[in-house]
C-alpha cells in the first residue's frame, strides 16, 4: 500500500476543501431502507467513500440474562469495522475503539426510543463499516436510526448526525478521513431535529467559544438536511408502489426462480451421469 501524503493544504486558496467542496457542503450521500432481508430492520449509508451497514434485530429475548433490564429494553449495539474497511488492514478482533464508538452511538441513539414498552427485552443494532473515510460515527448513526424505524421499533424522532471541524483555519461540514486526521478539530454530534435537542456531543482540538457555536449551527443545519434525507429514504421503502411497478418486480422475482430451477436441474443432471 502507499504511504498516506498528507495534503499540503486542506483548504485552497478558492476556499475549497480536498475534494472540491465548499466548507458547508455534505458529501454526497445515498440512504437506503430494507437492505438484509433476513434482519427485522436494516439501512445502508453510502456518505462520500464512507460505507456502512446496520441490521437491526428485536425486540427479542436477552442473553445473557444478568444483562436484563426490568423497566425497559436493552438496546445492544455494535460497531464493528469490516477487515478491509480501511487500506491498512484493521486488526479483526474488537478494539476499544470500536466499544467506545458502540457506546456512544447507543446514547446517542436512545433518548428517542420508547424502550420502556419492551421490559426485559433486548433490541440488537448491528453496524459494520464496509469502507470508512472519516465521519463513521455519525454515518453509523444515520443508518442505525433507520434501521431502528425499519424494524418498527417505537421512537419520536429518527436521529440524524453530522461532524463538524476546522481545517486551516476554516470551518467545515463532515470531515473525510485527511480532514478529520490532518484538520485541527472535530465535532461529532447528533440531534432531534424538532427539538434540537443534542444526543451526540464529541470535541477533538480546540476551538473558540464563537468557533464552536458556529460550528454546532452548521451541525445543526446539516442534521436537518439529514432528517429530510432519512424521512424520504423511509418513504421511498414503504409507500405502496403503484400496480405497474408491483408487475415489474413479480417479473424480476419470476426470473431469478426460473435461472435458479435452471441451474439446480443441470447440476442435478451431470451428477446422475
Ligand atoms: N481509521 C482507520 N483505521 C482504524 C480506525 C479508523 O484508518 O482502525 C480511519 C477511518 O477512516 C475513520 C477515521 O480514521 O473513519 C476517523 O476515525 P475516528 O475515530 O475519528 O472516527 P470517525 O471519524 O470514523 O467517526
Amino acid at each position: 500500500m502507499s504511504p498516506e501524503i498528507k495534503p499540503d493544504f486542506l483548504i485552497s486558496p478558492e476556499g475549497l476543501r480536498v475534494d472540491g467542496r465548499r466548507p458547508d457542503e455534505m458529501r454526497p450521500i445515498e440512504l437506503k431502507v430494507g437492505v438484509l432481508k433476513q434482519a427485522d430492520g436494516s439501512a445502508s449509508i453510502r456518505q462520500g467513500k464512507t460505507y456502512i451497514i446496520a441490521g437491526v434485530y428485536g425486540p427479542r429475548e436477552l442473553h445473557p440474562r444478568h444483562l436484563t433490564l426490568n423497566d425497559r429494553a436493552y438496546l445492544r449495539v455494535e460497531y464493528r469495522m469490516a477487515t478491509f474497511s480501511v487500506p491498512d488492514r484493521k486488526r479483526p478482533a474488537p478494539s476499544r475503539r470500536e466499544k467506545e464508538i458502540s457506546m456512544v452511538i447507543a446514547n446517542a441513539l436512545k433518548p428517542a426510543l420508547f424502550l420502556e414498552e419492551f421490559p426485559k427485552a433486548v433490541v440488537d443494532v448491528f453496524i459494520q463499516v464496509i469502507q470508512a473515510d472519516g465521519g463513521t460515527r455519525c454515518a453509523a448513526i444515520n443508518a442505525a436510526s433507520l434501521a431502528l424505524a425499519d424494524a418498527g421499533i417505537p421512537m419520536k424522532s429518527l436521529i440524524p448526525s453530522v461532524a463538524v471541524g476546522k481545517a486551516d483555519g476554516q470551518l467545515i461540514v463532515d470531515l473525510g478521513d485527511e480532514e478529520d486526521k490532518y484538520g485541527q478539530g472535530d465535532v461529532p454530534m447528533a440531534i432531534i431535529p424538532n427539538t434540537e435537542e443534542l444526543t451526540l456531543l464529541q470535541q477533538d482540538g480546540s476551538f473558540t467559544r464563537e468557533e464552536l457555536q458556529e460550528a454546532m449551527q452548521m451541525g445543526i443545519n446539516a442534521c436537518k438536511y439529514l432528517h429530510e434525507l432519512q424521512k424520504e429514504a423511509l418513504r421511498r421503502a414503504y409507500v405502496k408502489k403503484t400496480p405497474d411497478e408491483e408487475d415489474d418486480e413479480d417479473d424480476e422475482d419470476d426470473d431469478f426462480d426460473d435461472d435458479l430451477e435452471t441451474d439446480l436441474g443441470e447440476a442435478e443432471l451431470m451428477e446422475d451421469e
